[in-house]
């Protein structure tokens, strides 16, 4: 049995239920977030929960919770889980009123959330490296906003699918944004290059660890626009999320990156990204 938290309550999934006129049901009107727990240990929380604040602010939707209340509800929610490492889905919506575009008044927030298993990639695969397809990015210019209404990311990440990639790599004008549920770093010449944090990408919580860890190692890094010619010439191409963490990319639309196999920045990377998971989940924090 499933346990899920859903207003207030801890109960079975298949007990919980939303009413049809929930403005997440009827306009996408909420945020999310996605919180990977390693050792019965959630990962950057804190981080995860001022993204929540916000992407809440964003869309004018007052936070139902302190973050002492986020955590409390997501201890217990953990409680009903055998499993070590597992992923937290946390989601609000405007709550359930008459359809109206503007926002109702007095009206309680949604609050959901559930966890599964955590699917990090395989070991074989993190060797293999995967491919990935590249598309136009057609969503709309608040992409720092973890919104729940996913229609376009889901249309493009279908791309990849349909082609038997794992991800479509959004280009914007020339430039490289990121994927379609990821952040996508570049390698060139020894250099790590990240597209800056701005409204044209979700600032993701793997991408920070993932420069606070080059800094702290010396690794050469730019954080500024990548030129589409600048992404297709990359020696390395890593995706990252927090349940994909770093995975190299060796495809890009069917043609090898760099060498064809993962990279040794990649592979210094990701053993600092493990040494750090390790590091957290020793310290019991984040
Ligand atoms: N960009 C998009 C569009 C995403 O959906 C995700 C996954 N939440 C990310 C980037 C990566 O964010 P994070 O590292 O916080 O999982």
């Amino acid at each position: 049995m499933t346990t899920v938290y859903l207003n207030g309550k801890f109960l079975p999934i298949e007990k919980a239920f939303v009413p049809v006129l929930d403005r997440g049901f009827i306009f996408g009107d909420g945020a999310y977030e996605v919180i990977p727990v390693y050792s019965r240990h959630p990962f950057h929380l804190h981080e995860h929960l001022l993204r929540l604040q916000r992407s809440l602010d964003s869309i004018r939707l007052k936070n139902p919770h302190t973050v002492a209340e986020w955590s409390q509800l997501i201890k217990e929610l953990l409680s009903n889980y055998q499993e070590q490492d597992l992923s937290i889905y946390l989601h609000i919506t405007r709550g359930v009123a008459k359809r109206d575009h503007a926002f109702p008044e007095n009206v309680t927030p949604t609050v959901f959330m559930m966890s599964s298993p955590l699917l990090t990639p395989s070991q074989e695969l993190r060797d293999r490296g995967v491919s990935v397809i590249t598309a136009q990015d057609n969503r709309w210019l608040r992409c720092d906003i973890k919104s729940i209404a996913l229609l376009p990311n889901v249309l493009l990440r279908q791309l990849a699918v349909d082609t038997g990639a794992v991800e479509t790599i959004l280009l914007r004008d020339g430039f490289l944004t990121e994927g379609s549920a990821s952040n996508v770093f570049v390698v060139r010449n020894g250099t790590v290059l990240a597209p800056p944090k701005n409204e044209l990408i979700l600032p993701g919580v793997t991408y920070d660890v993932v420069i606070e860890l080059a800094t702290s190692s010396s690794i050469p890094l730019e954080i500024r626009p990548i030129s589409e010619a600048e992404f297709r010439a990359a020696d390395e191409l890593w995706l990252t999320s927090s349940t994909k963490e770093v995975l190299p990319i060796t495809l890009l639309d069917n043609a090898p990156v760099g060498g064809g196999r993962p990279g040794a920045m990649f592979k210094r990377i990701y053993q600092l990204y493990q040494e750090h998971k390790n590091q957290v989940m020793r310290l019991g924090n984040s």
